[in-house]
């Protein structure tokens, strides 16, 4: 079984984003970019997967600029077979994020196509689901827990009222989300050994995919600085101020 894993080369988690001058956008230049953190849980998984013997080969695909090779090397790293590097310095939103990964889905055909829950840079939470509706695939999305057996995917989904557990026919999208496991450190051997692994490079032109943005970003800026807390006596007092300073009693 063919398990395909999505990566974003993201502004690492660390690092504090800054507005750019003018307004238009963050400034990610000589920023550290590293593995969007659920992308590296959804690489653990499928490795995990392979472990037990449930999977058979792991195929980690990253879409953006020359540097996401860097992605996708730890992602080898961490143990998956194979690389796919769809090369563009254009700005990729989610459905077009969809659209080049169900084309490599078509070219692959995975019986599992893994993702993170979201980006940690665009927080959109939208590629998962758009994928699983474009291949016409089940969902299994916020996965705590994923049970692989030969036809179907048991996934215990984190929703706000708890967990809830669906069964998938595979094949099927599952996105990941922070219980699901704990990603390994990856060791100087396995770096080593990744450097000879497969890593095909391809364009959004050769999937014959338009990338071309549907959202326009209009402005970006700070969010407004919040002021200090105060603590308050009793809860009299509490009441008090949210009624009569915060006015939302
Ligand atoms: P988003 O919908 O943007 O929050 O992203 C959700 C997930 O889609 C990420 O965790 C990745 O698994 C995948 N994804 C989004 N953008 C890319 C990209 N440029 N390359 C590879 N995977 C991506």
């Amino acid at each position: 079984m063919k398990a395909l894993v999505a990566v974003k080369r993201v502004v690492d988690y660390n690092v504090k984003v800054r507005v750019k001058a003018d307004g238009s956008d963050v400034d990610i230049a000589n920023v550290k970019m590293s593995m969007n953190p659920f992308d590296e849980i959804a690489v653990e998984e499928a490795v995990r997967l392979k472990e037990a013997g449930k999977v058979s080969e792991i195929v980690v695909v990253s879409l953006g600029v020359k540097q996401c090779e860097e992605t996708l090397r730890t992602a080898l790293a961490m143990g998956a077979d194979r690389a796919v590097h769809v090369e563009t310095d254009a700005e990729l939103q989610p459905l077009a994020v969809a659209k080049l990964l169900k084309a490599v889905a078509d070219k692959e055909q995975p019986s599992l196509a893994i993702l993170g829950k979201q980006a940690i840079d665009d927080d959109a939470n939208q590629t998962g689901q758009m994928l699983a509706a474009l291949l016409g695939w089940g969902q299994g999305t916020f996965a705590s827990k994923v049970e692989l057996n030969a036809e179907t995917a048991t996934v215990t989904r984190e929703v706000d009222g708890g967990l809830e557990t669906v069964k998938l026919a595979l094949p099927a999208v599952i996105t990941s989300d922070l219980r699901l496991n704990e990603p390994r450190y990856v060791k100087l051997p396995n770096i080593m050994a990744a450097k000879k692994k497969p890593l095909d490079k391809l364009t959004p032109a050769d999937l014959g995919v338009d990338i071309a943005p549907r959202l326009k970003t209009l402005k970006v800026a700070e969010p407004a600085k919040r002021s200090a807390g105060i603590k308050v006596a009793n809860a009299a007092e509490l009441v008090a101020k949210l009624k009569n300073e915060a006015k939302v009693l």
